[in-house]
């Protein structure tokens, strides 16, 4: 099993190397974003809640995200490896995610994060807003984004380096280059 949590600020290239990844290793991929825009684009309920805290670059509350993440997961226990993209984003999602694997005899294989300088993470954001219309690709919310990022997500670091499953990557560079150095890291692990 191979179980990789796929880190990084907004705009660090989380989803595009999620699906290089994918394609490579053929994990399943859990989106939290994704799942969470699916269910604003289909007027659920679950959706109708997430949208208040995206559009004002919030973090949805853990216990309801830690129970998205629990029911996505039972979809894949067959499965030969998942990539987390997105989710953990506190300390107690971490936590959450570690029991749940546990429960299953399993743990997170490695944590890769990509690391961007932030004037660059804006530009990226910036850009994909215009690409893409993405509601919270502005630069207001952005910028929540980013402290949000800072204070929540970024102590998280420090978990996995206790968890001794830390690995950093330069995420500045052509998505060849860094899909390189993913796979190197990957390879040490599987
Ligand atoms: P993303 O597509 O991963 O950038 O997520 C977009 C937005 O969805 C975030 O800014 C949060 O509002 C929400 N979200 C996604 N994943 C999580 C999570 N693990 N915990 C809390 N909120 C999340």
């Amino acid at each position: 099993m191979l179980n990789i949590v796929i880190f990084g600020a907004p705009g660090s290239g989380k989803g595009t190397q999620s699906e290089r990844i994918v394609e490579k290793f053929g994990l399943n991929h859990i989106s939290t974003g994704e799942v969470l825009r699916t269910e604003i684009k289909n007027g659920t309920e679950l959706g109708k809640t997430a949208e208040g805290y995206i559009s004002q670059g919030q973090l949805i509350p853990d216990a309801l995200m830690i129970d998205i993440l629990a029911s996505v997961l039972d979809h894949f226990k067959d499965s030969k490896g998942v990539i987390f993209d997105g989710f953990p984003r506190t300390t107690r999602q971490a936590e959450a995610l570690k029991v749940m694997l546990n429960e299953r005899g399993q743990d997170v294989s490695v944590m890769i994060d990509l690391d961007v300088p932030e004037e660059e993470l804006m530009d990226r954001l910036i850009k994909r807003g215009q690409q893409t219309g993405r509601a919270d690709d502005n630069e207001e919310t952005i910028k929540k984004r980013l402290v949000v990022y800072q204070t929540q997500t970024a102590p998280l670091k420090d978990f996995y380096r206790n968890e001794g499953t830390y690995y950093h990557i330069n995420g500045v560079g052509s998505m060849e280059e860094i899909f390189g150095k993913i796979t190197e890291a990957l390879e040490k692990v599987k």
